[in-house]
């Protein structure tokens, strides 16, 4: 049997994704946060400052600009 260690707590857990099922509804929730975010912000914001307003930590925020989701947005982010 295939382990993943949670990206979020550092659980242990069998099914695909990066995180344990526990956290998947907060990276939901963070995701669509950020997403909302984004679309109102102006371009060019830095991480932190997203960090910031948005209470998502810069570890998350990394992860998920690495994800296909977040790829139209990258541009407009200082990483
Ligand atoms: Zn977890």
């Amino acid at each position: 049997m295939q382990f993943n260690k949670c990206s979020r707590c550092g659980c242990f857990y069998t099914n695909s994704g990066d995180v344990c099922p526990n956290c998947e509804p907060k990276d939901t929730f963070e995701m669509n946060k950020l997403k909302n975010y984004l679309d109102d912000s102006d371009t060019n914001c830095s991480i932190e400052s997203i960090s910031y307003n948005t209470g998502i930590s810069i570890k998350n925020l990394n992860r998920y600009f690495s994800m296909d989701t977040f790829v139209d947005y990258k541009n407009n982010v200082q990483l």
